[in-house]
C-alpha cells in the first residue's frame, strides 16, 4: 500500500465536467512517473469505453462480493451506479510507477484523504458557471432537468473544495497541468 516510502499518492477531483480526464492525460504526457488507477463501476461501457482501460466494467453482484471481501479502498454510489478504486489496482499501479493517481468523484477522495493524510488531494475548478454549463451540457442532448440536476451535483462538490490540499482553476489547460505537476514535484 502507498506510503512515504512506497510512493506518493495524487487524488485529483472536482464536478463532473471540470475536465479532469483531460487534465490527468495532459499531467501524464508531462510527468512519465505517474501512473493512474483502473476504477471498478457498475456502470455500462460508453461508446470506445474499453474494459481494464477506461474501468474494469462489473456486475452489481460482483461489485458487492468484491466490498463484502474488503477488495477496494474507497467506493462510492454515484449517480446510480458504484464506483470504487481496488486495493490491487494501487499495488499494480505502483509496481510499475513512483506517483500514483487517482481521478475520483468527491466523496471518495475525501475518504482517501482520510486514510492517507500523506495524499496529495487537487480539487479541479471550472472557471466560471457557464464554463461549467457548457461543458456539463457539451454534446447538447441534456433536457432542462437534468442539467439543473447535474449543477446542483456540481455546486455540491464545490463547496467541499476546501477540505482539499490544492485547489487549481482549469482554465487555461496548459497552466492546470503546470501548477499540478509543481505541486507534485515541490
Ligand atoms: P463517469 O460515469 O462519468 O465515468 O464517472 C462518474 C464520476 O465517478 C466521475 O466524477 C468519476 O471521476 C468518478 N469515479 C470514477 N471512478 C471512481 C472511483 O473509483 N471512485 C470514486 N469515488 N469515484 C470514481
Amino acid at each position: 500500500m502507498a506510503n512515504e516510502n512506497t510512493g506518493r499518492l495524487l487524488i485529483i477531483s472536482g464536478p463532473s465536467g471540470c475536465g479532469k480526464n483531460t487534465v490527468y492525460d495532459a499531467l501524464a504526457l508531462r510527468d512519465k512517473e505517474i501512473g493512474q488507477t483502473v476504477s471498478a463501476t457498475t456502470r455500462k461501457p460508453r461508446d470506445g469505453e474499453r474494459d481494464g482501460v477506461d474501468y474494469y466494467f462489473i456486475t452489481e453482484e460482483d461489485f458487492l462480493n468484491k466490498i463484502n471481501n474488503n477488495e477496494f479502498v474507497e467506493h462510492v454510489h454515484y449517480a446510480t451506479n458504484y464506483y470504487g478504486t481496488l486495493r490491487s489496482e494501487i499495488d499494480r499501479v505502483l509496481k510499475l510507477y513512483k506517483k500514483v493517481a487517482m481521478v475520483i468523484e468527491v466523496n471518495g477522495a475525501l475518504n482517501i484523504k482520510k486514510m492517507y493524510p500523506e495524499a496529495v488531494s487537487v480539487f479541479l475548478m471550472p472557471p466560471s458557471k457557464e464554463v461549467l454549463v457548457e461543458r456539463i451540457n457539451c454534446r447538447g442532448t441534456m433536457d432542462a432537468d437534468e442539467l439543473a440536476r447535474r449543477m446542483k451535483t456540481a455546486e455540491e462538490e464545490m463547496q467541499k473544495s476546501c477540505e482539499y490540499d490544492y485547489v487549481v482553476v482549469n482554465d487555461v489547460l496548459e497552466n492546470a497541468v503546470e501548477e499540478i505537476y509543481n505541486i507534485l514535484n515541490l
